[in-house]
């Protein structure tokens, strides 16, 4: 068994779509970054990359590469998985936290799911957590979002 621990923030910005957990959330405002900055999925990723003892994010996939500019994450989060299979591990169970004032995220959690499935993690493995910061600091001043993500593998025979 292997355990990994992932987190990001990104900053919220007028004129970008919200991406979380590979879903678009309308809202007006969207979060800033190379790729599509979905907080969530990069958040997972580390938490995997960790797991497997390979560094971070950033490692794999670089924001000084033009290729991951404005990439889907949730390509990425599969390219990831992809990597765990390569090396012999499969998912045991993935849980995670969203943290964002604004919008209420919580209808949105089963498309996320079900879209993060999509990238190769079972639905029955993936727990989504939507928290707000009672107003407090970057997150509760709307300045930005963050995840948490913790995942559990095991070697596959
Ligand atoms: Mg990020």
């Amino acid at each position: 068994m292997r355990i990994g621990i992932g987190y990001d923030s990104h900053r919220l910005v007028e004129g970008k779509k919200l991406i979380l957990g590979g879903i678009e959330i309308p809202f007006g405002k969207g979060l800033l970054g190379h790729s599509d900055a979905d907080v969530l999925s990069h958040a997972i990723i580390d938490a995997i990359i960790g797991a497997l003892g390979l560094g971070d994010i950033g490692k794999h996939f670089p924001d000084t590469d033009e290729k991951w500019k404005d990439v889907s994450s949730i390509h990425l989060l599969s390219q990831t998985v992809e990597l765990m299979e390569q090396k012999g591990f499969n998912i045991v169970h993935v849980d995670s936290i969203i943290i964002a004032e604004k919008p209420k995220l919580q209808p949105f959690v089963e498309k996320m799911r079900e879209t993060i499935s999509k990238a190769g993690i079972p639905l029955t493995s993936i727990n989504i957590k939507a928290k707000s910061n009672e107003g407090m600091g970057f997150i509760g001043k709307g300045e930005g979002m963050a995840a948490q993500a913790v995942c559990l593998l095991k070697k596959s025979n």
